[in-house]
């Protein structure tokens, strides 16, 4: 059955490059999962253009092989993760800025151009792409697009279904369909771009993007304030937001993140803090400095200890690293694994408790760092690397975070998505009618289940 699948589509699309090398395979057989053990793709697609991929989705169909789109394999849902006998279909190739529009400040890309290479060539046009996750310099649009990814200026600028004006995606039967445009504003019908934005492959393969650009900001200034307590962190937010700051970033760290920072970094940050804000704004001059100084006296009227201000870029750059390395300094501790959930803003200092009594619990080490500003924190969970017991332990603080979660508003991602890891919280998240929803949309788009089964739903 396989291999007159791979010999109809050799024959079906001559130049198509298509891999069945075992090293290729191995691959991309996971995204970052690493603690998680799916089976081998059968091969691996890489096609050059949209009628490649439409018809690489046409033989698929005629032979009910599943598909698998990937983008950088950066993922950390399990999204890209090879299915059994199916067949991943890699977009690196398709990595070309097609058009910058000055004019009408909008970018045309295929899905495999890197999140900084298109930063890049549009600020040679002096303008700015604003999403941002933190593993912009190796993950693609695709992938970005389709776990409709985060990042650190989210707080201004949202995520990077904000950013999206048009799609173009090939459907599971090989349909190509267009859906927005260049229009700033358009209502013609349903929504079927942000349908995609997301949807993590699971309805159509994303294989060019109309997306929304803006003025570059101006150089961020940066301050970072150190709390005696997570609830005077979360005090200062709660007055951030209320008195109108509107910060670029509002990051948090917790104590154990900036004691493993300062272990990995020498940073030398104030390890007698519960809680350290990143606060920076990209307005320009004084605006900037004004807008710092409101950020300053909500801080003090939380409360604040200390309070760190950047006297250059190079100082600045310097106060954002702390940031920056938690997650690999962190994974320096132990074993680890990077959560990510979400609440209402005014909840991540109950969260915040929830997770330290979480990890108490189950006799985890814990730190946290995240999207203060978003309420979108990535708790990491560390145990030693000897601990046979850990794993189990990790599984049960994880349900126990869910729960938690869930019980104060949230959801179960933030920005990582659901993927394979978390899709028997789907229903718990959104309530089974929305799952009902959700499944007769992927009936109705994709009803073979070739694009990505196991995933999502
Ligand atoms: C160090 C690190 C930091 C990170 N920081 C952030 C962060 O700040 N914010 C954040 O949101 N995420 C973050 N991530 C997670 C990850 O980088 C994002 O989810 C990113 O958007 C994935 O892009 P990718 O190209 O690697 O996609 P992949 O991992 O290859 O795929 C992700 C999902 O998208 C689907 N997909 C990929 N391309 C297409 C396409 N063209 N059409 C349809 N479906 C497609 C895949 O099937 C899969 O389900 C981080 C990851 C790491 C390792």
């Amino acid at each position: 059955m396989t291999a007159p699948f791979l010999e109809v589509l050799a024959a079906t699309i001559p130049d198509l490059h298509l891999s069945t090398d075992g090293v290729d395979l191995e691959a991309h057989r996971r995204d970052e999962t690493a603690y998680l053990e799916p089976p081998l793709p059968l091969a691996v697609a890489y096609p050059a253009s949209t009628a490649e991929v439409a018809a690489i989705a046409r033989v698929a169909t005629a032979h009910r092989v599943p598909l698998v789109p990937r983008g950088a394999g950066t993922g950390l849902a399990g999204g890209a993760n090879a299915v059994a006998g199916g067949l991943v279909v890699s977009l690196v190739r398709m990595n070309r800025v097609l058009e910058i529009d000055q004019e009408n400040r909008v970018v045309v890309v295929q899905p495999g151009v890197v999140n900084a290479d298109l930063k890049m060539a549009v600020a040679a046009h002096g303008l700015h792409f604003a999403p941002d996750p933190a593993s912009y310099e190796t993950c693609t649009i695709g992938g970005n697009l389709a776990t409709n990814a985060g990042g650190l200026c989210c707080v201004k600028y949202g995520v990077t279904g904000d950013a999206v004006l048009g799609l173009e995606v090939v459907l599971a039967d090989g349909a190509v369909v267009r859906t927005g445009g260049r229009n700033v504003k358009d209502v013609a019908g349903y929504d079927l771009a942000s349908l995609f934005v997301g949807s993590m492959g699971t309805l159509g393969i994303i294989t060019e993007a109309t997306l929304r650009l803006i003025a570059p900001p101006a150089p961020k200034q940066t301050l970072l304030a150190f709390f005696p307590t997570i609830e005077a962190s979360g005090a200062a937010v709660a007055g951030m937001v209320r008195c109108g700051v509107q910060p670029c970033t509002l990051e948090l760290m917790d104590a154990f993140s900036i004691r493993a920072v300062n272990a990995a970094c020498s940073l030398g940050l104030d390890e007698s803090a519960a809680a350290m804000l990143l606060v920076e704004s990209d307005l320009p001059g004084a605006a900037g400095v004004e807008e710092l100084d409101r950020a300053e006296r909500a801080c003090e009227a939380a409360g604040v200890g200390l309070l760190v201000r950047a006297q250059d870029a190079a100082e600045a750059d310097m106060l954002r690293e702390g940031r920056r390395k938690a997650h690999w300094a962190l994974e320096a501790m132990g074993a680890s694994r990077m959560e990510d959930v979400v609440v209402p803003r005014s909840r991540v200092p109950d969260l915040l408790r929830a997770i330290h009594e979480i990890g108490r619990r189950h006799g985890l080490e814990i730190g946290v760092f995240g999207h203060a500003g978003d309420g979108n924190l990535h708790p990491s969970f560390i145990f030693d690397r000897d601990d046979l017991t850990g794993p189990a332990r990790l599984q049960l603080a994880e349900e126990d975070l869910y729960r938690a979660t869930l019980a104060l508003g949230g959801s179960v991602t933030g920005e990582h998505g659901i993927g394979v890891i978390k899709r028997s919280w789907l229903e718990a998240t959104r309530g089974p009618e929305a799952v009902r929803v959700m499944r007769a949309v992927k009936a109705a788009l994709d009803p073979l289940g070739i694009l990505n089964p196991g995933k999502l739903l």
